[in-house]
């Protein structure tokens, strides 16, 4: 069976005080069981996040991180530096990146691989923009971006990786996709993975949903066979609705 994911995406937002006081308080709730709980404070804030995390079962994970391992690459952050500080898993492939800091498929291989190499585990997010859909091309273009990115990976590597369908047109709009949406677009994945590598790794990988979740719609986007949790934005920044979300299950 797998595990239960709920991660918040926090992006550029609680600064040093607000990630305390946020990270003391979710450490004092009660969660339901076999729920993998993992929070992503800005990198300032990272080193403070593992320690007040240190006796929890939350984790600590990074918004992102350089494709190369070090070097003269100035305000990037490197593999090492985030298992430094405790840690081990990264956000990549976020749609915000790829807008906005011209990720492509081409440097997203690259970070994949210099993670899992580095035995830093990833949530590796992908998802068509609206047109995509609109033209009934969704499926064909998520393929395109599982295939440029997630070919070539050792077969060990898998139980280090976490997929997340995020459809562009859902981050952060307040529109969501449906249940049948995310179940539809999870099973192809999971297929995907079946035809590439196998059967038993299609089974194992957890592949959560991100894109409007919230307290309302958690359960039923939740409860679909192949959805294993979430990536939470905006509502993982209100500690109400980010419990109430990881209490979905
Ligand atoms: C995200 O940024 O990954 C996300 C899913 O955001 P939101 O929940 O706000 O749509």
């Amino acid at each position: 069976m797998r595990n239960k994911i709920v991660a918040g995406n926090w992006k550029m937002n609680n600064d040093a005080n607000q990630t305390e006081v946020f990270l003391n308080n979710l450490i004092k709730q009660s969660f339901n069981n076999n729920v993998k709980v993992m929070v992503s404070p800005s990198f300032t804030n990272l080193q403070k996040s593992v320690i007040i995390l240190l006796d929890s079962e939350i984790e600590a994970i990074a918004q992102n991180m350089n494709e190369s391992e070090k070097g003269a690459y100035t305000g990037e952050i490197s593999p090492s530096m985030l298992k430094s500080v405790g840690v081990n898993r990264v956000i990549l492939g976020h749609s915000e990146r790829k807008a906005h800091y011209n990720e492509n498929d081409q440097i997203l291989n690259k970070k994949i691989k210099n993670a899992l190499k580095n035995k830093i585990g990833i949530i590796f997010c992908f998802g068509e923009e609206i047109n995509n859909r609109n033209s009934k091309k969704e499926f064909k273009v998520v393929e395109s971006q599982l295939s440029n990115t997630l070919l070539n990976i050792h077969e060990s590597d898998w139980n280090n990786i976490i997929l997340a369908y995020e459809p562009v047109w859902a981050i952060g709009t307040g529109e969501n996709a449906t249940a049948k949406q995310a179940q539809e677009m999870h099973s192809f994945v999971r297929n995907w993975i079946k035809i590439n590598y196998d059967k038993k790794i299609s089974e194992m990988v957890p592949i959560i949903y991100g894109g409007s979740v919230k307290p309302n719609n958690a359960l039923e986007i939740f409860s679909q066979p192949d959805v294993d949790g979430g990536l939470i934005g905006g509502a993982s920044l209100k500690i109400d609705d980010f419990v109430e979300i990881i209490n979905s299950f």
